[in-house]
């Protein structure tokens, strides 16, 4: 079963919803496995305080071109839909950032001037956090090729058990990267104007993509009602409320857990697992 959490916006406390439910989950005896998609800037392991045992380095394959065997025919620049290969005065140019890694102009090339070479763009990395099994990915500083790297995170999820997959915040390619073939989503949210924008984006996002979702909203006494009115309006449960309360923001600027610190919510995210858990088994009912 797979969980991802996402919002609209940063600063909802996505991560935080992410780290506390999985270790909720993991504290109830269960397998559960966190990866954390937010490449361009992972912060999970502040919280979860992973041993990482494995590093690897994250390449994708980008186009090369001979230009002894390009006879400027221009092909490769036609076949792109990204405008990561252009032919200036029959010269081929390539634009590594913009490349998708499709292999297009490879296969149309007739001369066979193009081969493709392999490129960093960042690290996966993993361990455990207690019974918890973490996996991460970085992106290198200036990159932007983030939902190659997502795509790498998620071929380690694992078969069995729960994985909680931390998305990105928005609603761009690398936030879809993360979500999609997911079972459920939670929506995290903060009942202000921007939150409400933000979460209409998002909800958009998941119904294109068909998934079950549902939303949190972090701070819930805080700003106004309505995230709440939109949610009624729209059929959208609000599966779990979190006041606004000095400690857990106390909690989460020291690097800590709201379930150790503050026991007392503990249940607030077992309920959670519980209440997703349900839903997923009568869905696939
Ligand atoms: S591999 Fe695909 S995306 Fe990259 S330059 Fe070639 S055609 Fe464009
Ligand atoms: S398709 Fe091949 S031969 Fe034609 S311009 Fe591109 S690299 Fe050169």
């Amino acid at each position: 079963m797979k969980i991802v959490i996402a919002s609209g916006k940063g600063g909802t406390g996505k991560t935080t919803i992410a780290t506390n439910l999985a270790c909720s989950i993991a504290q109830m005896g269960k397998e559960v496995q966190y990866l954390d998609c937010d490449v361009e800037e992972p912060n999970g392991h502040i919280f979860l305080k992973p041993d990482i045992r494995e590093t690897h380095n994250a390449t994708i394959s980008v186009p090369e071109v001979d230009t002894e065997l390009c006879d400027g025919c221009g092909k490769c620049g036609q076949l792109c839909q990204y405008s990561a290969i252009i032919c200036l005065k029959d010269i081929p140019l390539v634009f590594e950032q913009l490349c998708h890694s499709c292999g297009g102009c490879v296969l149309v090339c007739p001369t066979g001037a193009i081969t493709e070479t392999q490129k960093p763009i960042g690290f996966v990395e993993s361990g455990n956090a207690d019974s918890v099994k973490f996996v991460q990915g970085r992106l290198n500083i200036g990159d932007v090729r983030s939902p190659a790297l997502i795509k790498k995170v998620k071929e380690k999820a694992a078969n069995d058990g729960i994985v909680i997959i931390d998305a990105p915040p928005g609603t761009s390619c690398p936030v879809i990267e993360a979500v999609k073939g997911a079972d459920f989503c939670l929506l995290v949210t903060e009942p202000t104007p921007f939150g409400l924008n933000d979460l209409k984006l998002a909800v958009g996002m998941v119904r294109e993509l068909k998934l079950s979702f549902a939303v949190v909203i972090n701070r819930s006494d805080l700003g106004d009602d309505g995230v709440q009115r939109y949610c009624d309006e729209e059929n959208i449960e609000v599966i779990l409320e979190i006041p606004d309360d000095r400690r857990i923001a106390e909690a989460y600027s020291t690097g800590n857990m709201i379930i150790d610190v503050l026991p007392e919510y503990r249940n607030d995210f077992l309920r959670l697992y519980e209440n997703i858990s349900k839903r997923n088994v009568s869905h696939k009912v």
